[in-house]
């Protein structure tokens, strides 16, 4: 289960996530005392329920700190895709140059081929034989099968080069559109920054009056299983399982979790024990 798992069920059982001083009006007194002394045996476990309320505030609180850490990362990940956006539009721009000057060297061929055929063509009146007449004819015969074929390349390249620009054209609405929502997101990420911030900073605030209600000593021990335990420093204790490590608990124990009496911790994994209230 996760820890965003464990929080949802602490907040479906327990309902409202605040600490329990807003929700229930009490003598300080009383609240101290703890459960069972309230209300003439009220099932509650007050000192347990305010440590749930603290886990669910610092799981909260971890929550937003990994966003907020993860900021500069996402927004260089949006930045590396602008560039490869924009690295793929040069890569077509630049084949498309490449086929331009392709293009032109073989029509400057074609035109030095075309001064040549006409050449042949202006000597082919002055021969004097048969032979070489047709020696001479067979030339410009081959000449011009040259620059057919010349010509065809030509043809191939500018079919080309047609349907290139169509695409480059459609990449460029593509390329504004997609910068636009990359800038969009880059600029959202940093403008969240602050909301961020201040929900942590409110955060932090209901976390020290949570940790105002709870004993010092309990305090302390939440701390410590807390800081070994990956920041879920509590467990439910379920059809005499610990869920977190599903090691059984000793029945005493287990008795006095039924009891709401005192606070407990599971033999396995350390993790303090609590018990859905309608048990
Ligand atoms: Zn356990």
């Amino acid at each position: 289960m996760t820890e965003i798992e464990d929080a949802a069920i602490l907040r479906s059982w327990y309902g409202p996530q605040k600490p329990l001083h807003t929700t229930i009006q009490m003598p300080e007194a009383a609240q101290r005392l703890g459960a069972a002394s309230f209300e003439g045996g009220n099932q509650v476990n007050l000192d347990l329920r305010n440590l749930i309320a603290l886990q669910d505030i610092e799981l909260k609180i971890a929550s937003l700190q990994r966003q907020i850490s993860d900021i500069p990362n996402r927004i260089s990940s949006l930045q590396q895709e602008l560039q490869r956006l924009e690295q793929s539009h040069q890569e077509r721009n630049s084949h498309h140059q490449e086929l331009t000057k392709r293009r032109r060297t073989l029509e400057g061929g074609v035109d030095m081929m075309r001064a040549r055929l006409a050449r042949l063509k202006d000597q082919l009146m002055a021969v004097k034989t048969n032979k070489e007449y047709t020696a001479m004819l067979h030339e410009i015969q081959m000449a011009e099968a040259q620059i057919r074929q010349e010509e065809d390349k030509i043809l191939e390249i500018m079919e080309e080069l047609e349907s290139l620009e169509v695409e480059l054209r459609k990449d460029e609405s593509v390329l504004r559109i997609q910068t636009q929502e990359v800038r969009k997101n880059i600029q959202a990420c940093e403008a969240s920054i602050p909301e961020l911030e201040a929900a942590l900073r409110s955060l932090n605030e209901e976390k020290v009056a949570t940790e105002a209600l709870i004993d010092g000593e309990l305090l302390d021990r939440y701390r410590r299983i807390a800081s070994l335990r990956r920041g879920v420093a509590l467990a439910e204790a379920r059809d005499e399982l610990c869920t977190a490590c599903h090691v059984r608990i000793r029945p005493q124990v287990y008795a006095d979790l039924l009891k709401m009496e005192g606070i407990h911790s599971c033999d396995s994994c350390s993790r303090i024990l609590y018990l859905r209230e309608s048990v």
